[in-house]
């Protein structure tokens, strides 16, 4: 270690010190016996065998000539005596050529007087016999002046050069050792035999706090971890010292008491043989935050990270454990697949960071209507499931999905504050009545939740076998959808609406129609969802625009001028592409007047976030076009929320007609709609009246107009077309009483 290797650098520098100094005295004592010369030589001898013995050379330089001189200790023959010789040598031959400006500089600045020493180092040629010829070896030399001239110039320099290649090499590498150990990213401590620290690098300063000088003769018991035994620090250490090495994972303890996970190795070193030391060496890495990593990855594995609840493999392990609870005890598990109506187009239209809020608002509201005790898992997207154990009966589970139905009655608050209100369609499934596997199970929830969206959404829908024939159904139903409109399988009938006040016929709404050669007369209540699940409603709906204005157009043609044509919109149109725009182009090539053209869409696609939906709206008001909110009463808005968005109409959903006999809730719910429709200036339209009653009923409440069977089913263009001429009073202003419809 750098300590040990800076101790043995001093020593061998004290020796050469004591050495130089030796020869120098040596030297000067030798030129002052000029008159023994027995005397002399035999102090010359002593004084070379001197230099031989510590590996030094003895040079001398003449300034004025540029001469130098060696005196070269050789081992003779049989290795026995001592030869010397004195040899001239050429500086430029024996200095190596990158080394010597700067030796000749060195040299020429002490005899300039600006050193009090020359002392240099640098590479010569060697010239021992076990070293290759060309070799360069490092020495350190070191002379002053011994010679001058009358004025004092120095004539001569003399010294000694020392062979530093070695101890040069041992420092380089000692060097770059400190330097790696500086640089390393591992905590490394070096402790004596009582495991008491000697050094340590920058990484173990930032890994425990402690800086170099804190810990320095302190025991490494300091490091010790409150949340071991008290006695395993100890034990880590009698292993290191009884077996040479400990590695493994410990807590250990930072200076300000805060602990960290570490990877430790620690191995016994041995230093200098002769003094018998043992040192340790201690390497720790500091694995807390990957520890923590690692954790919250397993975590991510079983939990779904943007609502915290389990995720699809928690739940299936947690399935398959009800599972085998169940059968042990023979009690039932329930599967309730939960899917939110339409909460594609809310994330279209609020945005994906909106969506993420409301999906964590659903996962809270879930959780709090099931009850902690159960398990609420989140599979993908807008689809949850509940895990229901202990059941007595069925009807247990369709209480649970009744009770979480209401639960969403109230707008949820994600925490952008911003209410929004959406509903579940949720599927039961029972072990072991359905299946047996989780898997399974699954699937069969699945299947029953499909049918609580084709049922109408929110609601449930308990599973059974024949939805499964039913859900095939519904993609071979998909499959032939897509050919439809290129094989002329699709149409648009007409449906006239009558104004109460003057029986005229005021317009027809369109209505879309597929007769499929493999699978008959299909339902728009059928094929409309499919069509909207897989985006071809875009298609398809600008292909009903497009046919209704141009039979409006034809009617105009004929006559009938006064006429508006109604067209259902979805909201997938409504949120997806620019569909203003697209009714623009239909208008123009037409030639259709906007005012003559009314888009029907839905209560609850509007609701479900009234104020984005309005500014959506306001397109289709500037282009002049009417906007009717179709199907009134199914969602759960208020009137107060109409006033926000720029509607002109109000058609109120068949079944509060059909309830007007015989039901007083439905009549009153009617006549209070009618009442503040009016009072917003909203025009108000029946729909499905199939009796004279329930059109004198809408009459006295002051409805404006109905729509139904009353009037007329749904007919072609040319046979709506006959029966709106027909109908026409010839005064335009014949009461209903007058009799036929
Ligand atoms: P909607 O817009 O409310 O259409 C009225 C529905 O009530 C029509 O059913 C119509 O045939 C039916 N109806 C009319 N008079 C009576 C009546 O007196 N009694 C009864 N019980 N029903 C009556 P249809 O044609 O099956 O359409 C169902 C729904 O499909 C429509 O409801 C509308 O939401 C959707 N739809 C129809 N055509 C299109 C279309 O081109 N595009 C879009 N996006 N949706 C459409
Ligand atoms: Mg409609
Ligand atoms: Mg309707």
């Amino acid at each position: 270690m750098p300590v040990a290797a800076e101790t043995g650098l001093a020593i061998a520098l004290a020796i050469v010190l004591l050495l130089a100094a030796t020869c120098v005295a040596l030297l000067a004592r030798a030129r002052s016996a000029r008159g023994g010369l027995d005397r002399l030589r035999q102090r010359e001898r002593g004084f070379r065998l001197a230099l031989w013995a510590s590996g030094q050379r003895y040079w001398d330089f003449h300034v004025p000539t540029g001469r130098l001189r060696y005196l070269v200790a050789r081992d003779d023959a049989i290795g026995q005596q001592h030869d010397f010789s004195s040899e001239p040598a050429d500086p430029a031959a024996v200095i190596h050529p990158d080394d010597l400006p700067a030796v000749l500089d060195r040299m020429h600045r002490y005899v300039a007087g600006e050193t009090p020493e020359f002392s240099s180092e640098h590479r010569v040629r060697a010239d021992s016999p076990t070293t290759t010829r060309g070799h360069w070896v490092w020495i350190r030399a070191r002379g002053r002046a011994i010679e001058h001239a009358a004025d004092g110039t120095i004539l001569r320099l003399a010294g000694t050069s020392l062979d530093i290649d070695r101890s040069r090499a041992a420092e380089r590498e000692n060097r770059i050792a400190s330097e790696v150990l500086r640089s390393m990213n591992e905590a490394v401590a070096v402790l004596d035999r009582h495991f008491r620290f000697l050094s340590v690098n920058p990484a173990f300063t930032r890994m425990s706090g402690y800086p170099a000088a804190a810990v320095a003769g302190r025991g490494a018991e300091i490091l010790d971890s409150i949340q071991h035994e008290p006695t395993r620090g100890r034990v880590m250490r009698d292993v290191v010292e009884r077996e040479g090495r400990w590695s493994g994972e410990t807590w250990l303890r930072r200076d300000n008491g805060e602990e960290i996970l570490c990877t430790v190795e620690a191995a016994t070193v041995l230093g200098s043989e002769a003094q018998g030391e043992r040192m340790y060496v201690l390497m720790a890495t500091d694995i807390t935050l990957h520890k923590r990593a690692e954790e919250e990855l397993r975590y991510l594995a079983s939990f779904d990270s943007l609502t915290n609840l389990p995720n699809r493999s928690l739940l299936a392990e947690r399935l398959s454990r009800a599972i085998v609870r169940a059968r042990r005890e023979g009690s039932r598990v329930a599967v309730l697949f939960l899917d939110l109506d339409r909460f594609k187009d809310i994330n279209d239209s609020l945005g994906h960071a909106a969506g993420d809020r409301i999906l964590r608002a659903v996962a809270t509201r879930l959780q709090q209507a099931v009850g902690h005790g159960q398990t609420v898992a989140r599979l993908a997207g807008d689809e949850f499931t509940v895990v229901l154990e202990d059941l007595t009966g069925p009807e247990d589970a369709e209480r649970v999905a009744r009770e979480i139905i209401m639960a969403f009655e109230a707008p949820l608050e994600p925490d952008d504050g911003q209410e929004v209100s959406v509903s579940p369609s949720i599927g039961i499934s029972l072990y072991p009545d359905h299946a047996q596997l989780p898997t399974e199970l699954l699937k069969r929830a699945d299947a029953a939740m499909y049918q609580a969206k084709a049922a109408g959404r929110r609601t449930y829908m308990r599973y059974d076998d024949s939805m499964e024939s039913e859900i095939r159904r519904r993609a071979t139903l998909a499959g032939a959808l897509h050919k439809a409109l290129d094989r002329s399988e699709l149409r648009v009938v007409y449906q006239p609406r009558k104004s109460l006040e003057s029986s005229r016929i005021t317009g027809a709404e369109a209505l879309l129609r597929w007769t499929s050669p493999e699978h008959g007369e299909i339902a728009p209540a059928d094929f409309i969802p499919l069509a909207e699940e897989n985006g071809m409603i875009l298609e398809i709906g600008e292909w009903v625009l497009r046919e209704a204005c141009l039979a409006l157009q034809r009617w105009r043609q004929h006559g009938l001028s006064d006429l508006t044509v109604s067209v259902n919109m979805s909201v997938l149109q409504l949120l997806r592409g620019d569909f203003a725009e697209v009714v623009r182009r239909v208008l123009d090539d037409t030639c259709v007047p906007p005012s003559a053209l009314e888009l029907e869409l839905t209560e609850s696609v509007l609701m479900a976030n009234a104020a984005q939906t309005a500014i959506k709206l306001q397109a289709f008001r500037e282009l002049g076009v009417s906007l009717a909110i179709d199907d009134f009463g199914t969602g759960y808005s208020s009137l107060a929320y109409l006033k926000r968005l720029p509607i002109t109409t109000i058609k109120i959903d068949q079944t509060f007609i059909a309830d007007l006999g015989h039901d007083p809730e439905g009549a009153s719910i009617t006549t209070t709609v009618i009442a503040m429709a009016h009072g917003l200036g909203l025009m108000v339209v029946a729909e499905g009246v199939e009796t004279e009653a329930q059109a004198r009923f809408l009459a006295q409440h002051r409805c404006d107009e109905i729509q139904g069977y009353w009037v007329s089913p749904p007919l072609d263009a040319v046979a709506c077309m006959a029966l709106i001429r027909n109908r026409q009073p010839p005064g335009s202003q014949a009461p209903l009483a007058a009799g036929a419809p």
